[in-house]
């Protein structure tokens, strides 16, 4: 038997104060366009900007449905978009943010999408940064999403 450990390190910026100006930049989109999401049943709005290779920003947000599994989060509504109009361009920085009543700590995307963004990282072979923040307060950096999928089931297993 052997035992195997897996660590990852991530940034924590007090604000955004402390970003860069472009780091900053996409952050602040993210938090502006959280009022573009739909979400009438759970009132938790997120949203995803991502600043592309080609220097082109695309958004997206989460979508929801009355028949709750048809909701779409809001980074998957962002690849599927960007895909459908720049094909396979690669993502420099992902910036992600959300507005709720309850809360302003950062928060990661969920399985599906990690998942999404894991085969988008690797179609395009570059790591995606992603920047994780509320409307205020805290920011997190981290250097690319299969960081935060360990083991990442891929396509290659498909072969
Ligand atoms: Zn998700």
């Amino acid at each position: 038997m052997k035992q195997q450990a897996y660590t990852f390190s991530y940034e924590i910026y007090s604000g955004v104060e402390e970003l860069t100006k472009a780091d900053a930049d996409l952050l602040l989109k993210a938090r502006e366009v959280t009022e573009n999401a739909y979400a009438p049943y759970s009132n938790f709005k997120v949203s995803a900007v991502a600043l592309l290779n080609n220097g082109n920003i695309l958004t997206g947000t989460n979508q929801e449905n009355a028949s709750y599994p048809v909701t779409i989060c809001a980074e998957r509504v962002l690849l599927s978009a960007i895909s459908s109009v720049y094909g396979n361009e690669p993502i420099n920085t992902l910036a992600v943010s959300y507005s709720s009543k309850n809360s302003n700590k950062p928060i990661s995307p969920c399985g599906m999408c990690r998942q999404m963004l894991a085969e988008y990282e690797e179609r395009t072979n570059q790591p995606i940064r992603i920047i994780l923040s509320g409307m205020k307060g805290e920011v997190y950096i981290i250097n690319s999403v299969t960081d935060l999928l360990p083991l990442t089931f891929s396509g290659t297993a498909l072969k």
